[in-house]
Order: structure tokens, then sequence, then C-alpha cells
């Protein structure tokens, strides 16, 4: 005989609704486990740019009245730095609360994807003089789109890629396109990630919890932003990575759409 159903709701015992319960309530704890690492961290790079300028300044002072003003400026200069730095978190922090509240804005504009990324690896050379960022394949690429989101996600992905790789010395990026698509791969030789985590470093808070990692200062939220803009985009991002090799980052661009997702 068929189970007669009365009123709306089913109190029978179901163990696929159960099992489902108990991960979802330990995927919870593991979020708010995140989220409490993630303010410790968060408390500690703010802390740190911070100090860095405090001590800066009282040096200025201090050298201001015994040497005057000429002296002093070299000294002052040196708070730019720090500064950045804390201008680059508080940024971040608060593109992940707009992107939580659906607030994240988008300029539309036409955006030359081969300039862009050549602006950038250019920039991040000559931050980061110990490697060597290589650019491949001059096409034409270009989309509509937000320039400095666009920007935001080639800077964060050449950024780790020198970040997560601190013994070996390159970072290939390349850019190839058809009449369709453009493809950007930032790949570097560096720590990888292992595969049952390509998914989970594109979360919120989420970091690779090995020793060599927790060595490196990061967040967790640089991935979480990358992949709303490039989606936002149309886009698709995706990770191939070895432990002890390097990762390939492949982000894939449609080019024929007239407005933004
Ligand atoms: P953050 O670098 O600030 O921790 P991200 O969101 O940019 O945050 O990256 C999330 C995690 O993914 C990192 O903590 C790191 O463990 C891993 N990861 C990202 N990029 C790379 C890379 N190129 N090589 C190895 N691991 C990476």
């Amino acid at each position: 005989r068929l189970p007669v159903l009365t009123g709306g709701v089913n109190f029978s015992f179901n163990p696929a609704r159960s099992i489902y319960f108990v991960l979802d309530n330990s995927a919870r704890k593991a979020l708010e486990q995140r989220k409490d690492d993630f303010i410790n961290m968060a408390s500690h790079e703010l802390r740190m740019p911070l100090t860095s300028v405090k001590m800066q300044t009282q040096l200025v002072r201090r050298r201001l009245a015994r040497q005057g003003l000429h002296e002093a400026a070299a000294d002052l200069l040196r708070v730019e730095e720090p500064v950045k730095q804390l201008e680059r978190l508080t940024a971040e922090l608060l593109d992940v609360s707009k992107i939580q509240a659906g607030k994240l804005e988008y300029v539309q504009e036409q955006v030359d994807l081969d300039a862009l990324l050549r602006e950038i690896a250019d920039t991040m050379q000559q931050i980061n003089p110990s490697h060597a960022i290589v650019v491949r394949g001059a096409v034409q690429a270009s989309l509509l789109g937000d320039r400095d989101r666009l920007g935001q996600v080639f800077t964060n992905l050449i950024s780790n890629a020198i970040k997560y790789s601190p013994h070996a010395a390159t970072v290939e990026i390349d850019l190839s396109a058809s009449p369709e698509t453009a493809t950007i791969r930032v790949r570097d030789y560096g720590l990888g990630i292992p595969r049952e985590l390509r998914d989970k470093i594109f979360e919120r808070f989420y970091r690779v919890a090995g020793l060599k990692q927790k060595a490196i200062p990061g967040l967790g939220i640089g991935l979480y932003i990358v992949a709303e803009i490039v989606k936002r985009h149309g886009g698709t991002i995706m990770v191939d990575s070895a432990v002890g090799k390097g990762s390939t980052f492949t982000v894939t661009f449609p080019l024929t759409r007239d407005i933004l997702v």
C-alpha cells in the first residue's frame, strides 16, 4: 500500500536528510572557525602597517626637532608603502562586504585586455624584482567591462603567484583569444594546491593550512573577490595545480557580450 500523507509536514525519519543536516552543521562550524581565524589574521595584518606608520612618524618628529624639515622629508616618504598596504587591505574588506550585500558596482567601458595585462605585469615586476614576470602572446582582445575590477583580478592572480612561490623565480602570463573568448593564464612554479582544495580556495576566508602557507601573510579573500568579478563579466576561473610543482589559474571571458551580467 502507498503511504498516505496527512498535512503538509512529513516527520518520518529520512536518513539522507539527517546526513545532510550533520554535514551542514559541520560546514557551518568550519565557516565559524574560518571567520575567527580571519578576524585574528585581519587584526594582525592591519596592525603591522599601522605600527610601521606610527614608528616612522615618531622618527620624523624627532628628526624634525633635531635636524630640520629637509632631513625629515625622506623619513616621511617611507610611510607611503605601509599606508598603501592599509589602503589595499581596507578596500578588500569593503569589497567582501559589498559582495555579500550584492552592492559591488561596476562601470562599463571597452577594455583592451592585452594592454591592461602588460601594464599590470610591468608594475608587479617593478615591485617584485626577485621574480621574472613573463608575458606571452600579443593578441587583440577587447571586452566590455570594468577596467579597474579586471585589473584587480590580474593583480591578485599575479601577486598570489609571486607570494606562493617563495623559491621559484618565474611567473608566466599568457593571453590567447578566439573571436568568442579570451583566455588568460597565470602560471607559477611554487607551492601548489592540493587537488581536493581547488574549489575551496575561492571561498570566503579560506586559506590552505600547510606550514609553508601559514608563513605567508594573507586573509583568504582575494580569490573570493576575483571569482565574483570574473562571474560578473560572464567568465569562468579554474585552477590546475600540483603540490610542490606550481599552479596555473585560467580565466576565460566571453568577448561577445554587450552588458555585464
Ligand atoms: P590569501 O592569499 O590572502 O590567503 P586568496 O583568496 O588570494 O587569499 O587565496 C586563498 C588561498 O589559496 C591562499 O591562502 C593559498 O593557500 C591558496 N593560493 C592562492 N593562490 C595560490 C598560488 N598561486 N599557489 C599556491 N596557493 C595559492
